[in-house]
């Protein structure tokens, strides 16, 4: 199964598409972790990516199609994907489309997360990140058990640095210009499913496990 994770920043992609990760045997691709891992290793794609990175701006559709297709054409991903953050212009979808098409794949499903701005900036004044994992963590909503500390790998957490306030407004700006389109364009072919995120994190990854039971034809 291709399921795509949408929403604003925020929204709970990244926590969702961990926890659904322990329950479905496919990996998951974030573009965002993807260009952090490659600054972290200070590849050529990093150094470019953190100069849109830095400014709540997207970056360019050639890079990042181009790096999402790389890590989609690995061996894990020969049964289906878990995206987390890809795509985020219609562009990008449309090479989504060809990709998986080349693979004898589609899209199979959308989950759109829908958490409104002020719930959006609260969760991203409060989100914690593990520099190894990429595990996330919020100060009210989801802490740590030892604070400031990841519980799997045990190191420091830092708050990243385009969650700076003025950055995260440019984000949710940016999601509603460029991203916010995708909605229409899933669900006009059908693949549209919208969940309530501002309820608790365990409610929304239920709602989201009863969404993929129903598009797989399962009794929920
Ligand atoms: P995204 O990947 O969409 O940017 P994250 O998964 O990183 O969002 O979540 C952003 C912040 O909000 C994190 O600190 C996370 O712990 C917290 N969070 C995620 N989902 C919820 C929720 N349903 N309720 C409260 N806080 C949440
Ligand atoms: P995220 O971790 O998803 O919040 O992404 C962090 C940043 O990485 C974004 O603000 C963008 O600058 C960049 N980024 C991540 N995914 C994409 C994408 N699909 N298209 C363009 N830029 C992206």
């Amino acid at each position: 199964m291709d399921l795509v994770l949408l929403g604003a920043p925020g929204a709970g992609k990244g926590t969702q598409a961990s926890l659904l990760g322990e329950i479905l045997p496919l990996p998951r691709v974030s573009s965002g972790d993807l260009f952090r891992a490659a600054l972290a290793n200070q590849t050529e794609l990093g150094l470019k990516a953190k100069v849109y990175m830095d400014r709540g701006e997207l970056v360019p559709d050639e890079i990042t199609i181009g790096m999402v297709a790389e890590r989609i054409s690995q061996p894990d991903c020969a049964h289906g994907v878990i995206f987390d953050g890809f795509p985020r212009t219609v562009a990008q979808a449309q090479a989504l489309d060809d990709l998986l098409g080349r693979m004898g794949r589609k899209v199979d499903l959308v989950i759109y997360i829908r958490v409104s701005t002020p719930v959006l900036l609260e969760r991203l004044a409060g989100r914690w990140t593990c520099p190894k994992c990429g595990r996330v963590y919020h100060r009210l909503y989801s802490p740590e058990k030892v604070q400031g500390e990841c519980d799997d790998c045990h190191v420091p957490l830092y708050q990243r640095d385009d969650d700076t306030p003025e950055t995260q407004s440019r984000r949710i700006a940016v999601y509603l210009e460029q991203t916010a389109p995708l909605q229409a364009f899933y669900r006009e072919r059908g693949l549209l499913v919208e969940v309530n995120g501002e309820q608790d994190i365990q409610a929304v990854h239920a709602d989201i496990v009863k969404a993929i039971q129903k598009a797989r034809g399962e009794a929920a």
